[in-house]
């Protein structure tokens, strides 16, 4: 696999990093997930200039000095998806930092350099069943934890921490994702996606103070507000998840995932008509290009696409 690696495509078996990366011990990095799809034989990145932005935001909020401008990381993404001739790929860049002091203080007597890393991979669906029988979620007893609120924006690594022990509580219980709920008993989000619940035709979802501002949540409110409906950002109880038609989560990787039951209740509203299914058809349509907006234009749906070019290979078949 080529992944970038501080300015150029390096080989990921010949990189050698180093185990006493500070990120490594104390998950001090912060990353993105991004997707393509396949239009016309071509990769087009799905709202780039968003996650690079949400990156560049995340390492502020942790005051890391990034060396590589909007325009770089931009480049660097590209160049993964191209010459590892990818078209859906799902896309990692991490900023993390590498080898110096091995104290907290990054700027400490042995500074630890700021690197940039993109990989890219095919990861086709996020769960196994997302579609007609949907997720099976469960509720959370971990709880969604920040340390400020600032902090709830930032893509960091060692966030992941607590989704990672919510999601594994989740499948050792049988399930295939979790649910989290706020320090005050609202709900969260998903390990790593958004939530959604629609009742009587009304669409909610929790407000981001305990939330990432998910950016498939952000498609999604466009979406639906031009299929005639709007979104009410709400602080909810787990009650509401009692008595609910449809519910669903939202994220780069899980894109629009239905989900069919919550802690083993079945969710009555899964049929080919609901609101989830429209949603994750058009949200579908749009990441390739097909969906045309009819009554309500996102204001910057122009920077929503970014299409690679396709790798050219010498004569030795190497990338040029
Ligand atoms: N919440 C968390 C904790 C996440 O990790 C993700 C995935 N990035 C999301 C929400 C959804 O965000 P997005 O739609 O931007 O992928």
């Amino acid at each position: 696999m080529n992944v970038w690696f501080d300015g150029s495509i390096k080989d990921v078996d010949d990189l050698g990093l180093s185990c006493l990366s500070h990120t490594l011990h104390y998950g001090t990095g912060v990353f993105e997930g991004i997707r393509s799809y396949e239009v016309e034989n071509k990769a087009v990145i799905f709202r780039l200039q968003d996650h690079i932005d949400r990156l560049l935001q995340s390492a502020e909020i942790l005051g890391m000095s990034v060396n590589q401008e909007h325009d770089e990381i931009s480049h660097a993404i590209h160049e993964v998806v191209r010459t590892n001739s990818l078209t859906n790929a799902y896309i990692r860049p991490l900023l993390y930092y590498g080898r110096g002091g091995m104290g907290l203080d990054v700027n400490g007597v042995k500074p630890n350099p700021v690197h940039l890393m993109v990989a890219a991979w095919e990861w086709e669906s996020y769960f196994s069943d997302s579609g007609q029988a949907g997720v099976n979620a469960f509720v959370s007893d971990w709880k969604r934890v920040f340390a400020n609120p600032s902090m709830v924006q930032a893509k960091a690594v060692g966030h992941y921490l607590n989704s990672h022990m919510a999601y594994s509580d989740a499948i050792k219980n049988g399930y295939e994702e979790a649910i989290l709920i706020d320090e005050d008993g609202y709900i969260a989000e998903g390990s790593a996606s958004n939530l959604f619940v629609v009742k009587d035709k009304k669409v909610m979802t929790p407000k981001t103070t305990n939330a990432l501002k998910g950016i498939t949540r952000n498609t999604a409110f466009s979406l639906l507000r031009d299929m005639g409906y709007t979104v009410d950002e709400c602080d909810m109880n787990v009650e509401v998840l009692l008595d609910i038609d449809e519910a669903f989560f939202t994220g780069t990787a899980c894109e629009i995932s239905r989900i069919g039951s919550i802690n083993g209740k079945k969710l009555p509203g899964s049929d080919s008509a609901s609101l989830t299914t429209k949603l994750a058809e058009s949200y579908l349509k749009l990441v390739r290009m097909e969906y045309k907006f009819n009554d309500y234009f996102p204001q910057n749906l122009g920077e929503w696409f970014s299409v690679v070019q396709a790798v050219q290979l010498d004569k030795n078949n190497y990338v040029a």
